[in-house]
């Protein structure tokens, strides 16, 4: 097949019939572009998170009711609504059958089936507003290609099983019409419905670019790029030209909500390209994220990651002992606890753990707590936040390490880490000191 594109729309991108129009023009401006991803219109997901959070029926409809509001605003502003409005309306029954029958608590499967609705909903209202635009285009089932395990909530990817399923059901659709598929989701081999993770739909597109060896990615959102910080945190924040597959992966993992931590995984694999561009501005530049890139300055950006828990383990015991760190990490690997940052003493050892939902944090059971303090004692810590300075060879470069901490002047950092990673110094702050923070750290190293 001649050079493919798999362009991937994220919630605000697609949260009206106006910002879908503006994602179609992009679509039809390249025929590169075969395959679509699509996120659920800005807040559907939460409303859903809501549903299965929520115990009462009245509280469950009446995040309901706003699903259905924000849908049926899109399916009115159609041209030809009642070519999809049976579908639409099958899927909202099927989700309200869901909530009336599903008891007080929901299981995580049926949790994923539910957070399954708001990428259905959109797939097919935005392959209607493309239909309207004379597109030979059909909504096509993530589920059939998107294989994953039966982890509810944060499925893994199987990717070979991805590779097979996609050679034999979409490629031969793609040669004669474009396809609107559904990001976030996935099934596992029983059909049963998964989800990728909140955020996944940017991991979905670069897996299916991965499966299908597309030459790009494309992922399009509500900013004209990768910043040097979350623009929303300072003004001086300017958008990055081109940046490496490393850095941008370290961005991700360090709290940068523009990707999915793993949406670069796929990309490195096969060494495919990704465009992060804004769909309300498509002419305004972007970034790109490759291989090889021209320029790698000591510092690229910095990121910000709230609410992080640090835990303190500390025990005489551990002077001169073997074994205690492994002890320590098989407690924690037992109870699917997975570490950010490590630090360690004589006599202690602290961690972080991500409190963001679905992560690390909810798995932070009292047992495990429990498990710890049988040989050592364990103080827990919340509210703190990670900062990140994301950079090349910041563990070797000449002066680094003196200009960040004269950058940091007056900061009180609870904890430090430096020297793992050529990509990254971390270090940890209050939650209330870490917009002050980045913005200062900001103003030193970025506005020159
Ligand atoms: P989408 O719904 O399109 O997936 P997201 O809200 O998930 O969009 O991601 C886009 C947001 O990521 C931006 O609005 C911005 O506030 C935030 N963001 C965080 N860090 C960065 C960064 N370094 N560069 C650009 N955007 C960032
Ligand atoms: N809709 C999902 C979420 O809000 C996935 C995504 O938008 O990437 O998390
Ligand atoms: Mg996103």
């Amino acid at each position: 097949m001649s050079e493919l594109i798999v362009a991937k729309f994220g919630g605000t991108s697609v949260a009206d019939f106006h910002a879908m129009s503006r994602c179609a023009d992009i679509v039809l401006a390249d025929d590169r572009i075969r395959v679509v991803v699509v996120s659920a219109s800005a807040g559907v997901t939460n409303q859903l998170v809501a549903i299965t959070q929520h115990t009462e029926l009245t509280a469950r409809f009446t995040a309901f009711t706003e699903i259905e509001r924000i849908t049926m605003a899109v399916l009115n502003a159609l041209q030809y609504p009642q070519a999809v409005a049976a579908d639409i309306d099958a899927l909202l029954s099927e989700l309200r059958v869901l909530i009336e029958h599903g008891g007080t608590v929901f299981s995580v499967q049926h949790k994923d089936e539910i957070l399954s609705f708001g990428e259905r909903l959109s797939s097919v209202l935005f392959t209607q507003v493309l239909a309207e635009r004379d597109a030979a285009v059909a909504c096509f089932d993530s589920r059939k290609v998107v294989r994953t395990d039966s982890h509810f909530g944060k499925a893994e990817p199987q990717i070979n099983a991805m590779r097979q399923l996609c050679s034999e059901l979409l490629l031969p659709v793609l040669a004669s019409q474009r396809v609107v598929m559904q990001g976030f989701i996935g099934a596992d081999e029983h059909h049963q419905t998964t989800t990728l993770g909140r955020g996944g739909s940017d991991y979905s597109a670069a897996l299916l670019a991965e499966a299908l060896d597309a030459d790009t990615v494309q992922i399009w959102t509500d900013v004209v790029g990768i910043f040097t910080t979350d623009p929303r945190l300072t003004e001086q924040a300017r958008c990055i030209g081109e940046i490496s597959f490393d850095e941008a992966a370290e961005m991700a993992t360090f709290g940068a909500k523009v990707l999915h931590p793993a949406t670069l995984l796929p990309a490195v694999r096969r060494n495919i390209r990704v465009f992060v561009g804004s769909s309300r501005e498509p002419n305004s530049g972007g970034t790109w994220i490759a291989r090889e890139v021209e320029d790698r300055p000591a510092y690229r950006a910095i990121a910000l990651r709230k609410s992080q828990t640090l835990i303190t383990v500390k025990s005489p015991a551990m002077l001169h002992a073997a074994g205690f760190l492994s002890r320590v990490f098989d407690i924690l690997s037992r109870h699917h606890i997975s570490v950010d940052l490590v630090t360690t003493s004589e006599i202690s050892v602290a961690l972080t753990l991500d409190e963001a939902p679905g992560s690390a944090f909810e798995h932070l059971t009292v047992a495990a707590i429990e498990e710890l303090r049988q040989f050592c004692e364990v103080q827990v810590e919340h509210g703190l936040s990670l900062v990140a300075v994301i950079g090349n060879h910041l563990h070797s470069s000449r002066g680094v390490t003196g200009e960040l901490f004269q950058a940091l002047e007056g900061v009180n950092m609870r904890m430090i880490c430096h020297g793992a990673s050529k990509h990254n110094l971390c270090f940890l702050v209050q939650d209330d000191d870490a917009t002050p923070v980045v913005k200062q750290l900001h103003q030193s190293l970025f506005a020159a």
